[in-house]
C-alpha cells in the first residue's frame, strides 16, 4: 500500500523510515505540506495519507480525498478533533489514530511546566545569564503534600496522577469515566470541588463540545488564588481571553501552556508584526508567569518510535482488514 505522509519533519521521517523496514508492504512518500483543502488533491494514486494535530481533515479536505480514492487516513497522533469524522464515515474514510504512543512523555513535560511556571525557571535562567544572582520575583511554592488537581483521567492524566503522587501531593481527579487503575491513591470528585481545593490543576481531557472552552472566567473565578494551571491537552479547553483575565487578577502563581488556541493559524510560523500584536499568545507571553512550550509534550524519542510502529500496524490492520482499537468511532 502507499501512504502520503504530510506535514514531514526529519525526525518524523527518521523515525518512520527506521520502523518501515519491518514493514515491506508499506510504502511512504513525504511531502512537507500539511493537510489541508489546498494540499489535500496531492494524494491522488495513493491508498492513504498520514496526517497530525496540525491538519485541517475538514470537510472539504475529506471530500477531496474522497474524489481521490484515499480510502485510510492515519492520524499520528491521539487527539482527532481536526478531522470531520461524519464526512469521512459518510464517504467510506476510516480513520485511525495512536491513542496512547508514551502518556508519560506528555505526563512529565506537564510537570516540568507546572514546576517550571511555580518556580519561575524560564525568568530565572534569563537572568543568571544577563549576570543578574537576585532571587527577586522566583519565589514559588513547594507542591509536597499539596492538592494535584487532574482533569481527565485516561492514559495521560493517570501518568500524571502517578507523578503527582511521587511528589507526595494529594490526587484529586474529575472525569466522565472513573480510571480503575487509579482506586488506591485518587479521589474523583465534581469538577467544581476539584477546582476549589487543587493549588495545581492539570488538564488531559480531549478536546470536544463539552470540554471547548470548560476553562473560562466561571471556572477561574472558583479556584484558589495562587492556583498552577497547566494546559498540554488542547487550545481551546481554555478561554485565552478569560485567562489574560485570570492572570491579570493574579489568580494564577503559574501558567503552563503547551498548546493555545491559535496554535492551528500558525501565528509565530507567519511573524508578522501586526499578527504577533494582535495574537493572545503573544499578550499571554508578556506575563512572567507564564510559560509556553510549542506543542513539545509528545516529543521524546520514545513516543516518536511508538508513533511510527503504531501507525504501521494500523496500516497493516487496514490492509488485512483488521478491525483495530485504533479506530476512531465514527
Ligand atoms: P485518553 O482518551 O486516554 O483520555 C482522555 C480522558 O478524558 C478519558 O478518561 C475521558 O473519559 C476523559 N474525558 C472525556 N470527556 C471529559 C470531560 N468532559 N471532562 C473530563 N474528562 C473527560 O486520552 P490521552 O491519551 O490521555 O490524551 C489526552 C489529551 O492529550 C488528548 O485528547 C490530546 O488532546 C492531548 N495530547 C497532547 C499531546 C501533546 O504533545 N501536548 C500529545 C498527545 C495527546
Amino acid at each position: 500500500m502507499k501512504i502520503l505522509f504530510y506535514d514531514t519533519k526529519s525526525y518524523d521521517k527518521d523515525s518512520f523510515q527506521q520502523v518501515l523496514k519491518n514493514y515491506p508492504q508499506v510504502t511512504i512518500e513525504y511531502t512537507k505540506s500539511d493537510l489541508d483543502p489546498r494540499t489535500a488533491a496531492l494524494a491522488e494514486g495513493f491508498d492513504a495519507v498520514c496526517a497530525f494535530v496540525s491538519s485541517d481533515v475538514g470537510t472539504q479536505t475529506v471530500e477531496i480525498l474522497h474524489q481521490k480514492n484515499i480510502r485510510l487516513l492515519l492520524m499520528r497522533c491521539a487527539g482527532f478533533n481536526n478531522v470531520d469524522l461524519e464526512s469521512a464515515a459518510k464517504y467510506g474514510i476510516r480513520v485511525m489514530r495512536v491513542p496512547g504512543y508514551s502518556p508519560e512523555a506528555v505526563a512529565e513535560h506537564a510537570m516540568a511546566l507546572a514546576l517550571a511556571s511555580n518556580r519561575r525557571l524560564h525568568k530565572a535562567y534569563n537572568k543568571v545569564r544577563e549576570n543578574d544572582f537576585s532571587l527577586s520575583g522566583l519565589m514559588g511554592f513547594n507542591f509536597y503534600q499539596k492538592t494535584a488537581g487532574i482533569v481527565g483521567t485516561g492514559q495521560i492524566g493517570a501518568a500524571m496522577c502517578r507523578i503527582c503522587r511521587g511528589f507526595g501531593m494529594k490526587v484529586i481527579a474529575y472525569d466522565v469515566y472513573q480510571n480503575p487503575s487509579l482506586k488506591d491513591f485518587v479521589e474523583y470528585v465534581p469538577l467544581e470541588k476539584l477546582l476549589a481545593d487543587s493549588d495545581v490543576i492539570s488538564l488531559h481531557c480531549p478536546l470536544m463540545d463539552s470540554t471547548y472552552h470548560m476553562i473560562n472566567l466561571d471556572t477561574i473565578r472558583q479556584m484558589k488564588d495562587g492556583v498552577v494551571l497547566v494546559n498540554t491537552s488542547r487550545g481551546a479547553l481554555v478561554k485565552t481571553d478569560d485567562l489574560i483575565e485570570g492572570i491579570r487578577m493574579h489568580k494564577f502563581a503559574g501558567v503552563g501552556l503547551d498548546v493555545y488556541e491559535e496554535e492551528t493559524d500558525n501565528v509565530f510560523e507567519d511573524r508578522s508584526d501586526e499578527i504577533l500584536e494582535h495574537s493572545t499568545t503573544a499578550r499571554l507571553l508578556s506575563f512572567p508567569n507564564v510559560m509556553i512550550t510549542s506543542h513539545q509534550g509528545f516529543f521524546t524519542r520514545e513516543a516518536l518510535e511508538a508513533i511510527a510502529v503504531t501507525t504501521l500496524q494500523n496500516a497493516l490492520d487496514w490492509m488485512e482488514g483488521k478491525s483495530s482499537r485504533n479506530d476512531v468511532k465514527q
